[in-house]
């Protein structure tokens, strides 16, 4: 028999820090069932359930694939096509961390779900180095003057998918936007996207686990904050802003509990677990904001 040598691991728990189980149904570890049933209740009853553009209503809206808009924010700083590719690597490879968890579970239709950057949001077209064929470079600005892609291409501003008012339509339409901001702490998320520092995220491309831009990408995948309270024996996970650096069995099994409870809305029988038929109006939009990593 063998034997594993712990003392060469001596930081690891496998329980926390395991890849994806391949489950096909909801079966999560019996320590992991208290606080996934405490965090569920808690979001049923602080959360507007018919809200109808959390990050799983984009991917099945989106077939199976994910667009993504860059709103670079700095005036000064100029990109390169390399650094560019490099954050189209850096986004899939984050989300990617989250669509694992739904890959082959629970009626999950997808084997992958590709993510490109179709979009640059920038204050002059001159900041985006080398070639941007491919890419559709926005100069349009936000209330505040802030550059924004083109919200006529959006899906935070289009959730009927109509984007007839879009240059390209639909097929140049993107579904979230991942706002980079010079001297941004912590983050924000929710549908809209993610909002990360400039320099924490370029100095981080290639960083295996982004973990500000992780937990964002947790809130566009609905899974909520924990500053006021935490649920009972889980004390180190990427929800639980600060604890964890990379997304755990728990976080994962979190947003599990949202794609079981989401999916009859998609044509996918339930099994398991009830359908969500809560009533009431649809918020504007679903924004957490992080101080605290
Ligand atoms: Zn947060």
């Amino acid at each position: 028999m063998k034997r594993i040598s712990w003392l060469a691991f001596p930081t690891l728990s496998l329980s926390v820090w395991a890849s994806p189980a391949k489950r096909a149904t909801w079966n999560p570890p019996s320590n992991l069932v208290q606080p996934l049933t405490q965090v569920w209740n808690h979001e049923v009853a602080t959360y507007n359930m018919n809200f109808k553009n959390f990050g799983y209503d984009q991917l099945i809206a989106a077939k199976g694939t994910a667009k993504v808009c860059v709103r670079w924010e700095s005036t000064t700083q100029t990109v390169t096509e390399a650094q560019r590719a490099q954050v189209q690597t850096a986004i899939q490879r984050s989300y990617k961390k989250w669509i694992d968890w739904f890959v082959g579970f629970d009626g999950f239709p997808y084997s992958s779900v590709p993510l490109s950057v179709v979009g640059w949001a920038v204050s002059n077209p001159s900041l985006l180095q080398g070639s941007t064929s491919g890419i559709d470079v926005y100069t349009n600005r936000d209330s505040g003057g802030i550059p924004e892609c083109n919200p006529a291409c959006g899906r935070f501003f289009h959730q009927d998918n109509n984007y007839s008012g879009c240059p390209g339509g639909a097929a140049r339409h993107y579904d979230f936007s991942v706002w980079l901001t010079p001297g941004f702490g912590g983050g924000a998320g929710g549908d809209w996207g993610a909002r990360i520092g400039t320099e924490y995220f370029m100095s981080n491309l290639n960083t295996e686990n982004i973990h500000i831009l992780l937990h964002e990408l947790g809130h566009y995948f609905a899974l909520d904050d924990f500053y006021d309270w935490t649920p009972t024996g889980v004390t180190n996970f990427i929800m639980l802003a600060g604890s964890a650096t990379q997304i755990t069995d728990f976080d994962g099994w979190m947003a599990r509990d949202w794609w079981r409870h989401l999916k009859s809305r998609y044509g996918i029988a339930k099994e398991g677990a009830n359908s969500l038929e809560i009533e009431g109006s649809q918020a504007a939009n679903l924004t957490w904001v992080d101080q605290e990593f």
